[in-house]
């Protein structure tokens, strides 16, 4: 039973970032890790206070606020009552990576808890990376191989949060499981898109070791569907497996057409973050796109924009400044944004607290460039909204200094090339992988989950993607299935 009055007790509270003048010096985590003395600035009381804040509502909206049915409001309960090996069983019974969500999550969950009709929820998502950390820490976190094998052969094409998730849920159904993936290494967005600074390595590679115990199978650097001699084709793939999970991502970064868009120091953004990744790994001392003393320009103000500026900074960049068409967001919820969907309010997150200016409301018109070809700046102008269109604010062309820019405005879909054009699975007209109410492409016993059918989206989403393919696979193979299956792919977010 919750404390029904905690949060009238306690008050909202997360532990501290690292101070900015240090943590711009390296590229780990922005918060402590436990060996770095997260324990000391947080304590388990702390934890087990906030966790006193949920009070157990008769309808939890955070449920439906998260995409993975996370039984919140149990496993909150169990952290305050000091019970940390049932708390972390009941969060593992919805969600195979909660350190990845517990990192990463924008935590859709918090802005419909119902203490967040007073702008303060409970720490779901913090309490979630407690639950967790603790339990790797301690050792419950242990393989679950299947007790029964099936025999059946499944093959996962990319080895993103999607992917792996499937590959799990699958492996524990009893299935030989091999994950393909063309990069040199497994975690997709995960390992060379999202930095090192928000989630480090270390928290994917001790969740791949249980994988590996389980019996799940990787192979890296291999294409399927690719043309190397190294490279896996469809047929073998077909002919090889009884089943296709499609996990491949939405690759295809959004270009912005615009006159310059030739000149040399324009990148996507997906071109610069796998090295500053290599980078903070050290890998890499001097990468081939580097801010080091570079005017920087990202295009787009969101989440792969914030990452680009972050490591921008730790480079060295003599200025960043990124850019959004859209305005600055309200300070509080406007009123065609009510609790309990996601809050759309003006935040300042760790990136944005290291510096940089944002600028909203504008455009690019052309770059701007040298005798050399080299970008030199932007010619922006201002945005104003009409009947829902942005329109050109005459008289407001600027210049804006620019050595570097990273576009940064989204994916436009899966890589058409290769895999997708040889398998034959038709693509819808936002250009995702079609599928079925069950997850299957148009070709049988091809399921597809992740960003590659639902867009761009989030890793809450791609986990849950993956554990309802899974699902869908397992019953394709064998007729029926105990896994659970927490979203269809038509499934949105509150709104
Ligand atoms: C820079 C950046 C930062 C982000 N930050 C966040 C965040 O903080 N929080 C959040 O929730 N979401 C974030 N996202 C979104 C999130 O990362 C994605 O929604 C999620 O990773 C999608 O997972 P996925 O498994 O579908 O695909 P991906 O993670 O994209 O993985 C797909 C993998 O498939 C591989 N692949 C593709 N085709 C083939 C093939 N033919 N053969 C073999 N392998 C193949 C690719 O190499 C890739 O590794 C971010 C995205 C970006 C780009
Ligand atoms: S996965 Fe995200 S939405 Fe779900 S409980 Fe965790 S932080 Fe909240």
């Amino acid at each position: 039973m919750a404390d029904a009055t905690g949060f009238l007790k306690f008050d909202r509270e997360l532990p501290p970032r690292r101070p900015v003048d240090i943590r711009i010096m390296d590229w780990k985590d922005v918060y402590l890790t436990r060996d770095g003395g997260e324990d000391e600035v947080y304590p388990v009381s702390a934890v087990r206070t906030q966790a006193a804040r949920c009070m157990d509502c008769g309808i939890p909206f955070c449920h439906h606020g998260c995409p993975l049915g996370n039984l919140i409001p149990e496993w909150n309960d169990l952290a305050r009552r000091d019970d940390w090996t049932e708390a972390i069983e009941r969060l593992h019974a919805t969600n195979n990576f909660p350190e990845f969500t517990g990192k990463l999550c924008p935590a859709p969950c918090e802005g419909s808890c119902v203490l967040n009709l007073q702008e303060s929820p409970v720490a779901i998502k913090q309490i979630e990376w407690e639950i967790i950390d603790r339990a790797f820490v301690d050792g419950n976190v242990q393989p679950q191989p299947a007790q029964e094998r099936t025999g059946k052969k499944v093959a996962v094409v990319g080895s993103g949060p999607s992917g792996l998730a499937a590959a799990q849920q699958l492996t524990r159904a009893g299935h030989d499981v091999t994950v393909y993936e063309r990069a040199d290494r497994i975690g997709g967005l995960l390992r060379y898109g999202i930095p090192e600074f928000k989630m480090e390595k270390a928290v994917l590679d001790r969740r791949l070791d249980q994988m590996r115990a389980e019996g799940t199978r990787f192979v890296t650097g291999v294409e399927v569907g690719g043309s190397a001699d190294d490279d896996l084709s469809t047929e073998a793939l077909r002919a090889e497996y009884d089943a296709v999970v499609l996990a491949g991502g939405a690759t295809i970064g959004r270009d912005l057409a615009v006159p310059g868009r030739e000149l040399a120091g324009i990148h996507l953004a997906m071109e610069y973050l796998p090295f500053g990744n290599r980078q903070a790994l050290g890998e890499l001392d001097d990468p081939p796109i580097n801010a080091h003393g570079k005017h920087v320009v990202i295009i787009g103000g969101g989440d792969t924009g914030a990452d680009c500026l972050v490591t921008a900074h730790r480079q060295g960049a003599a200025s960043v400044t990124q850019l959004e068409i859209m305005p600055t967001p309200p300070d509080r919820r406007a009123t065609d944004n009510p609790w309990p969907t996601y809050p759309m309010i003006m935040r300042v997150s760790s990136a944005h607290e290291e510096g940089g200016e944002r600028l909203y409301s504008v455009n690019t018109e052309k770059f701007l460039g040298d005798d050399d070809g080299n970008l030199r700046a932007l010619l922006l102008h201002e945005v104003e909204r009409v009947d829902g269109r942005f329109q050109k604010v005459e008289g407001t062309e600027r210049e804006l200094r620019a050595d570097l820019v990273f576009l940064a405005m989204g994916f436009t879909g899966a890589q058409r090339t290769g895999l997708i054009d040889e398998l034959g699975v038709e693509v819808d007209g936002r250009g995702n992988v079609a599928r079925d109410a069950t997850f299957m492409s148009t070709v049988p016993g091809v399921f597809v989950a992740g960003d590659m059918g639902r867009g761009q989206s989030l890793i809450v989403w791609a986990i849950s993607e993956g554990r309802s393919a899974a699902a869908a696979a397992d019953t394709w193979l064998t007729g029926s299935t105990m896994l659970p299956s927490p979203v269809v792919p038509t499934s949105v977010a509150l709104r």
